[in-house]
């Protein structure tokens, strides 16, 4: 039987639907309009178009969209200083430096330096430290998106068998701290992982986070799982033109699976929608009001 497909574009849009009516009654009973600071520096084109994307979909929510785009020669003591600015900002509720930055610079140094209360990306060294010891953090949004499909499709995960294939700051590590704290078994893969397939053969939850274009294929996958493909690779479709895949065999793995996300159209629309909701938080937060669910 074929799996269920976990559809995290309409997942994503309800979520946004949610975030737009907490913006209206935080401006109507508050006067507060979220704001978030997008920052890319260089002209990447995949960040490019990421970043694009996020400002539009802040300004769809009904939130305040701040983008500094600044060129690829910047100094790192430019950009710290544009941090430190947005830092005091009271109408920037979320910072968000879009990675990954040009070489001359100390990616953590930039993202240490962003106020933890505003780090709606959740990689600031505080927010990191919170999620490990299981308390309140802001939670890295690729991630919580993930989250957010596993419990919507399988409610209570305790005593689950997880696999994470990936071990990124930005993915595998927040991702397996987030199902721990759901009394998840979680095994982490890796590069180095000695018979990755036998790995991931005992899991009843997937999460595929490596950058390797259907790397897991169906045989690898437990009858009935729940698999969650954060991969995105651009491969050539052979037409002269390109398309975009998963780190799993979509299609032998949904002969296999009992869930399974596709890609596009899965966790990627999810990444975003959280991204909202936690500016909406850092907002509430900063002004002492109550959070939303
Ligand atoms: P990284 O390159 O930072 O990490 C990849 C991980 O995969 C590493 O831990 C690496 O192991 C592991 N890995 C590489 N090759 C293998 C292998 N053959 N077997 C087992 N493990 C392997 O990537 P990210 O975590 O940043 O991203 C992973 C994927 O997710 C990418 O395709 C990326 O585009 C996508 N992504 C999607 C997002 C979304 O919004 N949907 C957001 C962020 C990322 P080791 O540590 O040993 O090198």
């Amino acid at each position: 039987m074929s799996a269920t497909i976990i559809d995290g574009k309409a997942f994503s849009a309800k979520i946004r639907g949610r975030v737009a009516e907490e913006v209206a009654a935080l401006k109507r009973d508050h006067g507060l309009v979220p704001g978030l600071a997008v920052v890319l520096v260089g002209a990447d084109p995949a960040s490019e178009v990421y970043v694009r994307s996020k400002g539009r979909k802040t300004v769809e929510a009904g939130m305040e969209s701040f983008e500094h785009r600044l060129p690829a020669e910047t100094t790192e003591a430019d950009l710290l200083a544009l941090v430190e600015k947005l830092n005091t900002d009271p109408a920037v509720h979320g910072i968000l430096v879009q990675l990954p930055l040009p070489k001359h610079m100390n990616a953590d140094a930039v993202i240490n330096a962003i106020d933890p209360a505003k780090d709606v990306d959740g990689f600031h060294i505080s927010n990191v430290g919170l999620l490990g010891t299981g308390q309140k953090a802001m939670v890295p949004c690729t991630p919580l998106g993930c989250l957010m499909m596993l419990r919507d499709h399988l409610g209570d995960m305790s005593g689950k068998e997880a696999v994470v294939i990936g071990r990124s700051n930005i993915v595998g590590k927040p991702m397996a701290h987030l199902l721990l704290g759901e009394s998840c078994t979680v095994s982490i893969a890796h590069s180095r992982t000695k018979d990755i397939e036998e790995v991931v053969r005992r899991a009843d939850i997937v999460i595929a986070a490596v950058g390797r274009p259907g790397m897991v294929k169906g045989a690898w996958i437990k009858p009935g799982a729940t698999v969650i493909d954060v991969g995105i690779n651009r491969i050539d479709a052979g037409d002269g033109k390109t398309r975009l895949v998963g780190d799993v065999d979509f299609d032998e793995a949904r002969e296999v699976a009992g869930a399974i996300t596709p890609v596009p159209g899965g966790v990627g629309p999810m990444t975003i929608a959280c991204l909202l909701a936690n500016t909406v938080t850092a907002a509430c937060r900063a002004n002492g009001l109550p959070e939303p669910e």
